[in-house]
């Protein structure tokens, strides 16, 4: 199950909930609240391809802990990405002053039609750095700026394959909202994975997450899958020795833990949805945790992203 369908109603709710909780993420919130809620409308008009797997492959694989599949082989709606692509180029320009003079600079090449966007999208997606470098430096443009808005275009496309190829991993997949409760419900369900990656993409979690009964589970960092894992040990290494594992918190918002692994180096921030007075949507929980990145990394520990 990865589905955090949700309705742009709620992003706005939870947007404005988390701005007067946490006033020093205001301008932050506005402007990714603004590109979740495109990247959600997007996903109403894709038109995607099922991605087919032979069954006999998928037990192989989920058996022998390899992902079904590798980012390159998500299906994207290219059209749609695009539009999105603009879209989203346009709210930075508005909202994201440290992103708007790349912005207006992307915009103006997209005008001239100087940028292969389908190039683009497929080599962000393949982490192929040199084809965003050579492009930043002929056109004159920001490759991280690039990089970042080709990523958040293709993700409703990345977002609605991988929920389709959850079913093939667990038939009981829920296709509507994530909320609390079914998170609980459908949580038993699943088996537990037993890696520090994805099963559906192989990519790395950006968070974790505790849900009603107690069980931990982590978060793609591409494809916003979910999935169970191990309440005992590191959940990225999968050491077991105690001692290797602390982690810590703060007083005021105990709805956040992030765990700390001295063996493989690694922190993981985990949202306790025992503890949230909110509908729980990771990546609005993502941003708004950066003061816990900042802390993990001082302590000396990496993102495992
Ligand atoms: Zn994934
Ligand atoms: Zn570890």
């Amino acid at each position: 199950m990865s589905m955090y369908r949700t309705t742009l109603e709620q992003i706005e709710k939870r947007a404005s909930l988390l701005k007067k909780l946490r006033p020093a993420y205001e301008e932050i919130i506005d402007f990714y609240s603004a590109i979740f809620t495109a990247q959600e409308a997007s996903k109403l008009e894709l038109d995607l391809e099922p991605i087919i797997i032979d069954p006999n492959v998928i037990k192989i694989k989920v058996e022998s802990g390899m992902p079904l599949i590798s980012p390159y082989q998500f299906t994207i709606d290219f059209k749609h990405a695009k539009e999105l692509f603009l879209k989203l180029c346009k709210i930075a320009e508005g909202k994201a002053p440290k992103l708007k003079i790349d912005a207006e600079n992307i915009i103006s090449a997209l005008s001239k039609n100087s940028l292969d966007l389908d190039k683009i999208f497929r080599t962000t997606i393949e982490k192929e750095q040199k084809y965003l470098k050579e492009v930043g430096s002929l056109l004159n443009l920001n490759e991280d700026a690039l990089n970042f808005f080709a990523l958040a275009a293709v993700a409703p496309s990345i977002q609605t394959c991988s929920v389709q190829l959850s079913h093939y991993i667990n038939p009981n997949s829920p296709s509507d909202s994530l909320s609390a409760k079914s998170l609980s419900s459908n949580g038993n369900l699943e088996v537990v994975w037993k890696h520090g990656y994805c099963p559906i993409c192989g990519s790395p979690p950006q968070l974790g997450f505790f849900s009603q009964d107690g069980e931990k589970h982590l978060v793609c960092s591409l494809c916003m899958h979910f999935w169970k894992v191990s309440r005992m040990g590191c959940s990225l290494c999968q050491n077991q020795d105690k001692e290797k594992h602390q982690y810590f918190f703060n007083e005021e918002e105990k709805e956040y833990r992030v765990y700390l692994c001295s063996s493989c180096g690694k922190y993981l921030k985990f949202v306790d949805l025992r503890e949230l007075a909110r509908d729980f949507y990771p990546p609005i929980e993502q941003l708004c945790t950066l003061h816990l990145d900042m802390q993990a990394t001082e302590q000396g520990y990496s993102s495992a992203v």
